[in-house]
């Protein structure tokens, strides 16, 4: 018999990726697919295996939401098919969140099933806000409500007044559509219009508002800041309170998406999040390797030959020495030959391999390292360049003017990857208004950005800043119709962290929020 799957309600959070529980993030890790709506964040189901099935049963513009029990359905029939099934749900799975629901249906399915709880907006959002749940002497209980059901025929519910008279702090999940029945409610429980209000929408993530004010003006301030859903309310005293965090990252609040090769946009990810930006991977390249094709495996039995090899990119590096080792020599194949790279990134990547670079440009260009070696080389020398078939002509046109003799080797080539996750969102149409940066590590993930429709993606960068680590990236995306805004003086990760930071930081310095 087929061994039976089992099914995993997992609490996603409230939103900010970093607040998922690490048990959480263990059962997305290992699990064969992935069941999630819309409050999921991209980042955590970027978390999965690559061959986890990914099913979007929420609601976004022009898709059909499922309906509760068809997800039932799919959840039962998964785990029937021996899947480990992640039901991936905002904040916590039983708070509001249908989880019982799912949970019934498996009971009947005798499907086997683990709760993970999360952590819920009710509480999180509030904190991410500045405003604490409970505070001594001022609230001595919270209390959560949804406000979803109290209008179906524009009335309270009955136990509504009860609610209203309670003297913690009142927390409205799903009201903001109700805002004024509920305002109408309290007040005529007898809550004063002076009780302090707030309103928190898309609390923990980036594009976070708080409006603050009272039972009476609150929902002219919350049209007037066009709050939109998914939002908290709260009434109460600690409503008032405003304890938001004030140690913040440097790059607090900003959105970056990247592109590029799993190598690069992996540590790219790793740092921006580690300054405290929020980054998603937009487009996604493949390395497609012909390190063992013709050319470069005459160019392995020929190492004796030359007297330099050029690398202008950590990819060019990785995949060189990775082809050595296949070709079954080691380093001491190389013990006589000079080493150039493009900048620090490439030259650092050497490095790991125990090899220090003999030249590397002041300017992280490739005309520089070009006219670097120009002049430190002669007519006896001879030159290996390994490299992306989309490499810069520039380097042929100036080596050209010298004597020495070289090779210009085609070592790989990046390719797009397929975006059906993407599309499975239908989000990709408005990155304008997601990001607040994106950037461009080669000249061949510029390319792929604007392979399929490039007016399309042209329009997509409007508004946004576009950060390039070198210039032949931001060349290639001028070739495309952009200019790029920002270019990192430094090649490297650092560099282009370093580039997004100070922008950043010029940008809010002096901007105060709603
Ligand atoms: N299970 C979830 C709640 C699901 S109900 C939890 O524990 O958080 C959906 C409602 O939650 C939304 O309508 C909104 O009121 C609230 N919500 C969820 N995430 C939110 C967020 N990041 N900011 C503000 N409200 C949020």
């Amino acid at each position: 018999m087929k061994e039976r799957g089992i099914v995993y309600l997992v609490g996603a959070g409230p939103g900010d990726p970093g607040l998922i529980t690490e048990k959480g993030m263990l059962r997305l890790k290992s699990c064969d697919a992935v069941v999630y709506d819309s409050l999921a964040s991209d980042l955590l189901l970027k978390a999965v295996p690559d061959h986890c099935e990914k099913i979007y049963v929420g609601k976004r513009a022009g898709f059909h939401s499922m309906k509760q029990e068809e997800i039932n359905q799919l959840l039962v029939e998964l785990a029937e098919k021996g899947r480990k099934v992640v039901r991936l749900k905002g904040g916590d799975p039983f708070v509001f969140g249908r989880g019982g629901e799912e949970i019934l249906a498996l009971k009947k399915a005798d499907i086997p099933y683990e709760v993970v709880s999360g952590v819920t907006s009710a509480v999180a959002a509030l904190a991410s806000a500045g405003i604490p749940v409970t505070h001594r002497a001022i609230s001595r209980s919270f209390h959560v409500m949804t406000g979803h059901t109290l209008s179906e025929e524009g009335t309270l519910p009955p136990d509504f007044n009860a609610f209203a008279s309670l003297s913690g702090t009142l927390i409205f999940l799903m009201g903001l559509g109700n805002l004024p029945l509920i305002v109408s409610g309290l007040m005529d429980q007898g809550k004063p219009g002076t009780t302090p209000a707030a309103v928190i929408e898309n609390g923990t993530l980036p594009g976070q508002k708080v409006v603050r004010g009272n039972l009476l003006d609150i929902q002219q301030k919350v049209e007037a800041f066009g709050v939109k859903s998914p939002a908290i309310i709260v009434v109460g005293e600690t409503a008032a309170l405003d304890f938001s965090s004030t140690g913040k990252q440097p790059l607090e609040g900003c959105r970056i998406g990247i592109t590029g090769t799993p190598s690069f946009t992996g540590k790219l990810h790793k740092e921006l999040s580690s300054l405290g930006g929020t980054v998603e991977y937009l487009l996604s390249l493949s390395l497609q390797s012909y390190r063992s094709d013709e050319r470069m495996q005459a160019a392995y039995e020929d190492l004796k030959s030359y007297t330099w090899i050029v690398f202008t990119s950590a990819n060019a590096v990785r995949e060189f020495f990775l082809g050595l080792m296949e070709q079954g020599e080691d380093h001491r194949a190389l013990g006589h030959i000079k080493f150039a790279t493009v900048g620090k990134g490439t030259a650092d990547e050497l490095l790991k391999y125990g090899f220090r670079s003999d030249y590397t440009p002041k300017h992280y260009q490739v005309i520089d390292l070009a006219e670097g070696l120009r002049e430190r080389i002669t007519k006896h020398d001879r030159l290996l360049i390994p490299r992306s078939s989309r490499g810069s002509r520039e380097l042929n046109q100036i080596l050209n003017e010298t004597e020495a003799d070289y090779d210009d080797v085609v070592l790989y080539d990046v390719r797009k990857e397929g975006r059906e996750e993407e599309q499975a969102k239908g989000k990709r149409a408005d990155i304008t208004k997601e990001f607040d940066y994106i950037t461009f590590a080669s000249a061949s993930g510029a390319d792929a950005f604007f392979e399929e429709d490039s007016l399309a993606a042209l329009k997509s960068l409007e508004g946004l800043m576009v950060v390039c680590i070198g210039d032949i990236t931001a060349q290639a995306l001028e070739a495309n119709g952009r200019k790029a805004d920002l270019i990192a003086k430094e090649y490297s990760i650092q560099g282009v962290a370093k580039a997004i930071c100070q922008h950043w930081s010029e940008k809010t310095n002096g901007r105060k929020g709603v």
